[in-house]
């Protein structure tokens, strides 16, 4: 137990040395301890890793999510842990001192949920790998990133699902959900799942499993991020990988309806052998893009050989003739390597939906007009109208049997708008009203449901559009691992469900 003269010492200790800008005086220590007189030094001293302040050197590197939008949210420590006892003592430390925490993997939370005015709780250099090839099993620490699982496992023939993004952390991947271009092939990141240790509301570390806690399994399988702990390792099942064929499709604009109601149909009707990431862009920069200025895309994978893909492209490639057409054959990881997406940090608004079965003629033809409605900035606009394929193995899991429950969709739909520093506020705010019309103008064409995963502050009624019929489930396992809220954001599970 920490005496008064301690504190007393401690923010002196602060004041003296590090704190810039929060200077407690005297007085504040004396009544209301100030932030700085809060056991913030013991923390600094115990952990195995470094809590920075503000004015610490790594601070602003460490400090910036991916979302830009948010950078301006600023912690009052970071606590780059490196071990779970680390990550015990801040728990423990931001419960005794009743102060607000946010989780951090690898913060790519387009929604700004790893972002905090209080302690940010860092897992990202806690970046072990290990393999069991035996009894083929990964187990990766809690900051391990997308790029980190690839290094560690091409050189071996097995693979876990993963998502396309380099930095994407696997911890808030996998809690999610966790889409990649092997999801309708192997299913989501958290169906490979096997087990996970976390951190608890009262410091304790659990394992969690379907043997062990069970039912906290179920829920974070799709509802794990920030919610009931935290996640300091997670143990998964490989799955042995061979070549592959890669493909990539950039039409002229033209038959833009034609060609997205072709690639929902082949990806439909190939399920488990390929896997879609399509969309309509513009293809310049510029408010109102024309219709003639909207192109189609299509990039992807088909686990099996170039010959079978190009017959069954046949049909699709004769609606219009690409102007890029790539068919490479090759390994998973050189595959993998050619499909990931570079590390786009920015500043954007996004929103996402299912889709049931498909996108049909009318759908899409709302779509490109209100692509043709953009307002303007200063960037060129790629992700106005995305479908990433589900399906296939995703649909081999029942709605409740994880939490993640869009199992009957065979897309996802993403909607975005980005903009640039340059871009002034009034830019912004018509750009996010656009998003904002588009959205509820596509909404009547899709399922009421998002991806927990690609989350918008600004959706109304968001728990049962991330958790659809497994919200009362997911609250339940709430009031019993942490009744007492103590993993609390803008958008966690609720304890209750709101009426
Ligand atoms: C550029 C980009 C590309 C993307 N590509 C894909 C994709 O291909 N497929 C896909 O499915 N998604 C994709 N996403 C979405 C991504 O899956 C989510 O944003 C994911 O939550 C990010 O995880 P993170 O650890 O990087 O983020 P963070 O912001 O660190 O965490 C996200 C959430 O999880 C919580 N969290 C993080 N670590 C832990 C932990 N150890 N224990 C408990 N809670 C934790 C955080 O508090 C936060 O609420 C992409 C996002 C971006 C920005």
């Amino acid at each position: 137990m920490t005496t008064r003269r301690e504190l007393l010492k401690m923010g002196g200790l602060l004041t003296g040395s590090v704190m810039v800008g929060a200077v407690p005086s005297i007085a504040t220590a004396k009544s209301v301890p100030s932030w700085s007189a809060r056991g913030l030094a013991a923390l600094q001293r115990d952990m195995d890793g470094r809590l920075l302040l503000p004015s610490d050197e790594g601070f602003p590197l460490m400090v910036a999510p991916n979302n830009a939008r948010w950078g301006n949210v600023t912690p009052k420590a970071i606590a780059l842990c490196a071990s779970e006892a680390d990550v015990q003592r801040c728990i423990r430390w931001a419960t005794d001192y009743k102060e607000q925490f946010a989780i951090r993997s690898g913060g790519h939370s387009y929604a700004g949920f790893s972002t905090t005015s209080g302690l940010l709780l860092s897992v990202r250099y806690m970046k072990g790998v290990t393999m069991d090839l035996k009894n083929g099993t990964a187990t990766i620490q809690g900051g391990v990133n997308n790029q980190d699982m690839a290094d560690a496992l091409r050189a071996v023939p097995y693979a876990i699902p993963s998502g396309r993004c380099p930095t994407v952390g696997a911890s808030g991947l996998v809690l999610g959900g966790g889409w990649g271009f092997a999801a309708s092939h192997k299913g989501l990141t958290c169906d490979s799942l096997l087990s996970t240790r976390a951190v608890m509301a009262n410091a304790s570390v659990i394992n969690v499993s379907g043997a062990e806690s069970d039912d906290l399994f179920w829920a974070i399988r799709g509802a794990g991020g920030g919610n009931f702990g935290v996640h300091t390792s997670f143990t998964f099942k490989l799955h042995e990988v061979g070549d592959v064929t890669t493909f990539n499709m950039v039409w002229p604009s033209g038959k833009q309806v034609e060609l997205l109601e072709a690639l929902q149909k082949l990806q439909i009707d190939n399920a488990r052998t390929i896997a879609t990431r399509s969309k309509a862009r513009p293809n310049k920069k510029g408010a109102f893009p024309a219709r003639s200025d909207l192109i189609v895309e299509s990039l992807g994978v088909y686990w099996g050989k170039a010959e079978a893909l190009r017959e069954l492209m046949a049909p699709l490639l004769a609606i219009l003739k690409p102007d890029v057409l790539e068919f490479r054959e090759q390994s998973y990881w050189q595959a993998r390597d050619y499909l990931v997406t570079d590390d786009p940090t920015g500043l954007y608004d996004m929103n996402s939906s299912y889709v049931g079965s498909t996108l049909g003629g009318e759908a899409i033809e709302t779509m490109l007009n209100w692509m043709s409605r953009w307002p303007g900035g200063t960037l060129l606009q790629e992700n106005m109208g995305i479908l990433f394929a589900m399906g296939g193995a995703v649909k081999d899991i029942a709605v409740d049997g994880t939490a993640y429950p869009h199992r009957n969709s065979n897309f996802v739909f993403e909607q975005e708008t980005m903009w640039s520093p340059l871009d002034r506020p009034d830019v912004v705010a018509r750009q996010r009203d656009w998003l904002a019309q588009y959205y509820d103008a596509m909404q009547r064409y899709l399922q009421p449901r998002s991806y927990v995963n690609f989350p918008n502050r600004d959706m109304k009624d968001w728990a049962n559009r991330y958790y659809g019929e497994n919200l009362a489930r997911l609250s339940r396992v709430k009031q019993k691992y942490d009744p007492k809220n103590v993993f609390h954001f803008a958008q966690s599970v609720p304890l209750a469900v709101p009426r």
